[in-house]
């Protein structure tokens, strides 16, 4: 059963409880993959399919169908040992609440503005094939030249990292902001005042995202300067949405987050 094997992985002493809250969710790239359970587990997956399960096969949704069960499974008893009644009806006034703070949250201007870059990313994915086609025709060509002092493999590396570093966070920068800012306009005041708040470390994820897409970004420019006016938008936008975010969460950014930040 998912739920004991988790619950088994989650308890071995090297795990770090809660290092999964605060990450990129990039578990094949991640440092931390064999302390983290949730790491754990995908590697566990892996090993059951190497190829990863086929979206249309039964096997797949049957999987889906019991990760969702354990996982209210395992709700479920957390509620009862909090005193927590799950089967309680949900009162009016909690959609209402709910549904003014994402009305607000999707007005404020992070939220705006990274739902602008996540367009925007997929268009520049839409319109940017033939370049990327004739960039590696070019490669290619170098390649076969084997001329000294040239390394067409390593180009073709530090692109594919890019584009990969790109297509990776341009969605999460979105999600972990609108779940920050979700946050400050929760009524609910966060517990203690002086404990590290959450929507620090949900905008702490979406600046690292930043970061390392703006570094993606500078190195497509190296190799692509002819598409220097398109990549110098990308990056403005990006580096305005990170000042913004940086002042909008002035504790973002020194969040410690288990594990990364060295909190164990
Ligand atoms: S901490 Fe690392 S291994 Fe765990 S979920 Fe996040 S990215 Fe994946």
């Amino acid at each position: 059963m998912v739920k004991e094997k988790y619950k088994k992985i989650a308890s071995h002493p090297k795990m770090i409880s809660g290092i999964h809250n605060y990450c990129d969710k990039w578990c094949e790239r991640c440092r931390f993959i064999t302390r983290c359970a949730v790491g754990v587990m995908e590697l566990e997956d892996k090993k059951d399919n190497p190829e990863g399960l086929s979206l249309d096969s039964p096997e797949f949704f049957n999987k889906l169908h019991g990760i969702f069960a354990d996982t209210f499974e395992m709700i479920r008893e957390w509620a009862k040992k909090n005193g927590v009644d799950v089967d309680a009806p949900i009162p009016d006034e909690y959609w209402i609440q709910q549904d003014k703070i994402d009305k607000n949250a999707k007005e404020h201007i992070c939220a705006k503005a990274s739902l602008r870059y996540l367009d925007m990313v997929r268009k520049w994915m839409d319109d940017s094939s033939d370049d990327f086609k004739k960039k590696a025709a070019a490669l290619m060509k170098e390649a076969s030249l084997e001329l000294p002092g040239t390394s067409p493999e390593m180009k073709a590396l530090e692109i594919k990292d890019a584009v990969d570093a790109i297509i990776w966070f341009h969605t999460l920068i979105h999600v972990k902001l609108m779940r920050a800012v979700q946050q400050i306009f929760d009524d609910e005041p966060e517990e203690l005042e002086d404990y590290p708040k959450d929507y620090d470390g949900s905008a702490k994820v979406a600046l690292i995202g930043m970061d390392n897409s703006i570094d993606a970004w500078k190195t497509l420019l190296a190799h692509f300067p002819e598409n220097e006016d398109d990549i110098l938008k990308m990056l403005a936008h990006l580096q305005k949405l990170r000042t913004r975010t940086e002042q909008e969460f002035p504790g973002a950014r020194s969040f410690k987050r288990p594990g990364f930040d060295g909190i164990e």
